[in-house]
């Protein structure tokens, strides 16, 4: 069968499980071979409350270390310059000719999706799931593209190598990092926003206090 590879790019600043959640679903309902957490490039001479590009990875390796379908993919963070999704879609294609690549982001991005690098292209490589988030609503420009797309490829990336935008809902967990960075300049608890042990990391390390 043909493999299916999901792909989840995010800062990570810290990973929390906000992202944790939604990412095992998304493994579970697209039938995922695995699903890479992609942390972005950060440019090293950002100062605190931000983590290094090395424990941002940390954090990811911890909080996923017994969930088999997720993987860290820290080729963004590691590179010496900012990529583009295109660039990192088309080195997934060369190394997994034959998989189908889905793309994961949410509704408040793909609003503006229009704006990215070689975006055409990004639907020539991969599917497209983009994720319902409270009080993003779809523009009209994004849905006249989801049609666009359905007329041509179909609705369902189950089955389809590329091309198809796909919206899905996950559950609903209303976390951010700003959130949890705020909470540990503040001195408060951060308990059950992110796994135990990506709590006793930040605290071990000092960070955003
Ligand atoms: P920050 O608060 O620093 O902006 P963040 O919590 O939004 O960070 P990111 O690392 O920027 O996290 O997000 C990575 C991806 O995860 C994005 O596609 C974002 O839409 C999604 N995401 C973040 N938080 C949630 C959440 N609570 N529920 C669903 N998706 C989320």
């Amino acid at each position: 069968m043909q493999q299916r590879i999901g792909l989840f790019g995010g800062t990570f600043d810290p990973v929390h499980n906000g992202h944790l959640r939604p990412a095992i679903e998304l493994a579970e309902s697209f039938a995922l071979d695995h699903l890479r957490l992609i942390p972005n490039h950060r440019p090293a001479h950002r100062g605190k409350p931000t983590a290094t590009t090395e424990q941002r990875i940390e954090m990811l390796e911890i909080a996923t270390s017994e969930i088999p379908s997720l993987i860290v993919d820290s080729r963004e963070a590691l590179r010496d310059k900012a990529s583009y999704t295109f660039d990192t879609l088309s080195e997934f294609k060369n190394e997994y000719p034959d998989a189908s690549l889905v793309f994961f982001m949410g509704l408040d991005a793909f609003s503006q999706f229009d704006s990215w690098y070689r975006w055409q292209e990004i639907l020539q490589l991969a599917n497209m799931v983009v994720i319902d988030r409270p009080d993003s609503p779809l523009s009209e420009w994004a849905a006249a593209l989801i049609e666009t797309q359905a007329k041509q490829h179909g609705r369902k990336v189950a089955g389809a190598k590329a091309g198809v935008i796909e919206r899905h809902s996950v559950t609903q967990l209303a976390i951010s990092a700003t959130d949890i960075r705020t909470r540990m300049a503040n001195r408060q608890s951060i308990d059950f926003l992110v796994p135990e042990r990506v709590k006793q990391y930040i605290v071990q390390h000092g960070l955003y206090s």
